[in-house]
């Protein structure tokens, strides 16, 4: 399941495919995924022009010429995949020049649609891009969303709503944690993966922080002390930028190998890691697994506490 570092690096890899440009043609295949689509949605994004891409938490938000904001939603298995526009020099790309601003038409464009894979079973949503450029959510297991809502008022959207601050975001400091954390008789994994608190963590990254500030997840959150707890701020922030930097740098190789975006092997120092020994210098410990509201939680015994 994407975490946040990498629907980031999805986002990244989709900017320069979608930032600034127009949809001229919305294809959308099915009713629903794990919700129903918006009604007409393949007819308010035609035509619209992306203003801005942008991140909240786990959803990706697409701000629309038409005062409307896109929300896409990775879910489970959702994939994003960028078919590139036809090679220059197929007398094609002249085609996309006259269409500049004026209203699609989708007669016309007919002619370069043939150039990209034909669409797949779980192709749910295609969108093609005004350069060419085809952009296709895929989503075997239908656990992924999309929706449309009037962006003045995006951030009332219920998915959206609920959320605390970014984890990444200024709102996000160590004065804000300790408070939250103090009187919470939960362990600390759950407070974490609580989306109410920050935006966006999920169960790997927090195993990797709770290691890196050698706190055992199952310690509560209300018995971490303020010290410790303003500790873990900085650290969130580094596993995070750390996942969203190794995305990146492998944006190009899977966007040469088949064009998805946005699922790539790190490694972890502990997440998934039951059985093999502690990394951490001088300890002989090895790692071991605890389920907790139903997820792993992954950590070395000898060092968090
Ligand atoms: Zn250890």
């Amino acid at each position: 399941m994407p975490e946040l570092p990498e629907v980031e690096t999805v986002r990244r890899g989709l900017l320069p495919a979608m930032e600034g440009r127009r949809i001229i043609r919305a294809q959308v295949n099915r009713p629903d995924l794990r919700w129903p689509f918006p009604p007409r949605m393949a007819d308010r994004l035609t035509g619209a022009r992306v203003l801005t891409l942008r991140r909240r938490s786990k959803y990706i938000l697409a701000d629309l010429s038409t005062d409307e904001t896109l929300l896409i939603h990775l879910g489970m298995s959702g994939r994003m995949l960028i078919s590139p526009p036809p090679p220059a020099g197929e007398g094609q790309g002249e085609g996309v020049a006259r269409l500049e601003g004026v209203a699609p038409e989708r007669e016309t464009l007919g002619e370069w649609h043939h150039h990209h894979p034909a669409p797949e079973k779980h192709d749910h949503v295609i969108l093609d891009m005004e350069d060419g450029t085809r952009i296709t959510f895929n989503d075997a297991r239908r656990f992924g969303a999309m929706d449309l809502m009037p962006t003045a008022t995006a951030d009332a959207h219920p998915l959206l709503a609920v959320l605390g601050p970014e984890p990444l975001g200024n709102a996000f400091d160590d004065a804000y944690l300790t408070a939250r954390l103090k009187g919470r008789n939960t362990p600390i994994k759950s407070a974490l993966l609580d989306q109410h608190l920050v935006a966006g963590l999920g169960n790997i990254y927090v195993c990797e922080t709770l290691y890196r500030a050698r706190i055992h997840p199952a310690r509560k959150a209300a018995r971490i002390s303020a010290a410790r707890a303003a500790a873990l701020v900085p650290l969130i922030r580094d596993v995070l930028a750390e996942a969203i930097t190794a995305g990146g740098s492998s944006l190009r190789d899977y966007r040469q190998a088949d064009g998805e975006l946005g699922y790539f092997q790190h490694s972890f120092q502990v997440y998934g890691r039951e059985g093999q020994p502690c990394l951490t210098p001088g300890c002989t410990a090895t790692i071991r697994r605890i389920v907790q509201s139903g997820r792993s939680s992954f950590f070395c015994p000898a060092c968090q506490k």
